[in-house]
Parts: C-alpha cells; structure tokens; sequence
C-alpha cells in the first residue's frame, strides 16, 4: 500500500516506509504499562506525527485502542472516515466558529478554558460528551486551579486531563507534584475517566503509585518509536525507515571542498555521493557535517550543508561497486534511529517526524489500508 498522493517509488528521492505493526505493537506496550484495568488512547495528531493519521487510526483501532486526539477540528474531520465509531477528541477545543464541525463530525473538544467551557455549554447540544483540560503545572494549556474550583460542579465531562511537563526527566519534581494536583482533581470529577500519561509518563517512577498512571493513557511520539526513557534504552520498536537515493557519486582528484559555504574539506581521492533529497523534505539544515546514514553496513557522514533538495555523504569508506548512482542511503532504521537523527541535528524526534517530507515514496508494511495489522 502506497500513500495516497506519494510519487512512485520508481522516481522519488527518497522512500519512506512505515511498519504498521510496530505501530500496533508499541500501543500495546503502552497499554500493558498502564496495568489491568486500564488503557490508552492513540495521539495522531499532525497527521499521526507525519506518518498518515488514517493508516495510524485505523491500525490502532484494529489493535484495541478505543479513544484517539487530534489537535485541531479539521484534523478530526479528516480522521471520520477512517474512524467510523471511535471518539475522536480535539485538543484545542472549539476555536473561533467551529463548534458546527463539532456537532457534524461527532468530534469531542477538549475544553481549556473558561470561554469554550461556557461556549459549548451555551451552545452545544445537550448530553455530547467533552473532556475537560485542567492545567496542574505546565502554565500551557487547561483552566488553572481556581477556575477549575469556579467551574467544576456544574460539569460532567467524559474524560477529565492534565498534561505532564517533565515527565521525561527520571524523578523530576514537578513530576510528582502535578500527579498530586491531579488527584485532587479527579477527586473532585469521580465519574470522569482520568487521563494524564503522555508517552514518558507511561514510565514514571513506581514510587509515585500505581495509580499515578490514573484510567487512560494519552501516548504520541512512543507510538511512533520515540524513546519515552531518554537516557535510558529504548522499549519502543522502530516504526520509520528512511532511504535516500544516490544521484551522483564523483571522486575528488584534488583537495577542494563540498557544497555551499565550502563548509568542508576533503582530500584527494574521496569520494562522494550526493543524494536526492533536502531540508525540503524535512533533512533539518542542522545535520550539515553532523549527520549520518548507512550504506550497507558501513556508516557515511554528511559532509558539507544541507540544500534544499541535496545532501552529500563521504562514501570513502565503501566499495566502489556499492556506492553508485541509483543505490540507497538508510538515514533511519533500527540502527540509527530517530532519535539518533535528532540528537544529531539537536532537536527531538517529534521534530523530526512532523518534519517528514511529502516527497518521498511511502510504503505501509505490517498491516493494511482496513486496519488489518499482522505481528
Ligand atoms: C502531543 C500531546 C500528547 C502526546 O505527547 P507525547 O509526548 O507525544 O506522548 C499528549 N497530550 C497532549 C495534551 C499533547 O499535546
């Protein structure tokens, strides 16, 4: 199965490829960390984080998640199809006049504050289920603690939350005091499932309780093979492969330097491959001489800046017959992950995923466009 609007593999630059299965096998990883009794939703937001909401949605339906987030309502419009009968909730609520798409769509808001909580209480027909967004720390998003005591006895909402802000960072305090705010919080709201783990906070220390995972898990980038441990080796199985495709190898005869800027030298006798892809195609300008691939086994450097539509690679280390026109460079697999590629661009894998290019050739393996998922 290929990308709806993806160019043929044939010609494309570079060839992305999506394991559906790893994607199911990753939520029921988180889902089994949330301990008996309790679950997680799917976040795919951002088009499912740059992999394709639909064939992420319908995956994670197949594999027993009932309950997914979007960001904003045209993505959950977007996603109706693909989830028939599933509640889909919009984490920034209902903006400007968009309650309409709300009420058509059957998509849930998550309220933030006191303006879409009174907006959808006004407005909203009776009894359409919403979540409520209490913010216990991280001064984003949510109604603050006293609005929360203004607001809550005239609410009932489905699912309350709260979002964790360095749930990341082991035995981080704020960790602590934001599961300790949310306990009030749902004391408060008993009838409301209560949602606080994003992907680390599936991982939080023991030492806070059991029930500091509270009912419903809210997991993203894990999904999608980010390490929800950084620090510490990753659970999560790898989900992206990315293959550039060689255009041009040459051999350097004299000492000279590569790409703009003359940012590096090379000696004579170097080789050097110049890929087809850029920082277009979501190749952050910040891997210029700090990035990676593999050819074969052997590990290339970029060399010199990212182009828009061009990287170099020194293939000096690989055999002649091995690094031609027409053969692929993998900058991300199960060897160099995507949470490598961030590190060597110094950013984080959400950035490296959203940034994904609509260039490449996709491929979804490990499952089917109806959600059958095999593994
Ligand atoms: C993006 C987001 C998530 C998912 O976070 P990850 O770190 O990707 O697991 C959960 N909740 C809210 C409110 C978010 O914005």
């Amino acid at each position: 199965m290929t990308g709806p609007s993806s160019p043929s593999p044939d010609h494309a630059g570079g060839l992305l490829t999506i394991d559906l299965g790893a994607i199911a096998w990753n939520w029921r990883l988180l889902r089994d960390r949330m301990g008996p009794g309790r679950t997680s939703a799917g976040v795919i937001k951002a088009d499912g984080y740059g992999l394709g909401a639909p064939a992420v949605a319908r995956t994670l339906a197949a594999a027993g998640c009932r309950t997914f987030f979007v960001a904003l309502p045209e993505e959950g419009v977007r996603l109706r199809a693909a989830l028939p009968g599933h509640p889909i909730y919009v984490l920034s609520g209902p903006l400007g006049d968009s309650l309409p798409l709300f009420t058509d769509h059957n998509l849930r808001p998550v309220l933030n504050t006191p303006e879409q909580v009174q907006a959808w209480l006004s407005h909203a027909p009776a009894d359409r289920p919403y979540a409520l967004h209490v913010d216990t720390g991280m001064n984003r998003l949510g109604l603050t603690p006293a609005e929360f005591d203004t607001l809550a006895d005239r609410l009932a909402p489905a699912i309350v939350m709260s979002h964790l802000a360095c749930a990341d960072q082991d035995g981080h305090p704020l960790t602590a005091e934001q599961v300790a705010r949310f306990r009030a919080v749902r004391n408060r709201l008993p009838d409301a499932v209560a949602c606080l783990a994003n992907s680390p906070g599936h991982f939080i220390d023991d030492a806070l309780g059991a029930d500091a995972l509270f009912d419903l898990g809210r997991p993203g980038v894990a999904l999608y093979g980010g390490n929800p441990t950084p620090g510490r080796p990753n659970p999560m199985r790898q989900v992206v492969t990315l293959q550039l495709r060689i255009l041009q190898v040459r051999r350097v005869d004299t000492p000279g330097t590569v790409g703009y800027g003359a940012s590096r030298r090379v000696s004579g006798g170097a080789r050097l491959a110049t890929v087809a892809a850029g920082y277009a195609d979501g190749l952050l300008r910040s891997l210029g001489n700090n990035g990676w691939g593999m050819l074969g086994a052997v590990r290339v450097p970029v060399a010199g800046r990212v182009s828009m539509d061009l990287i170099t690679f020194d293939v000096s280390a690989v055999a002649e017959d091995e690094a031609r026109p027409g053969a692929w460079i993998t900058v991300l697999d199960d060897r160099h992950t995507i949470d490598d590629l961030a590190a060597e661009a110094g950013t984080i894998p959400y950035e490296i995923l959203t940034s994904l290019g609509r260039r490449y050739a996709r491929r979804y393996e490990g499952g089917s466009a109806d959600g059958s998922v095999a593994g």
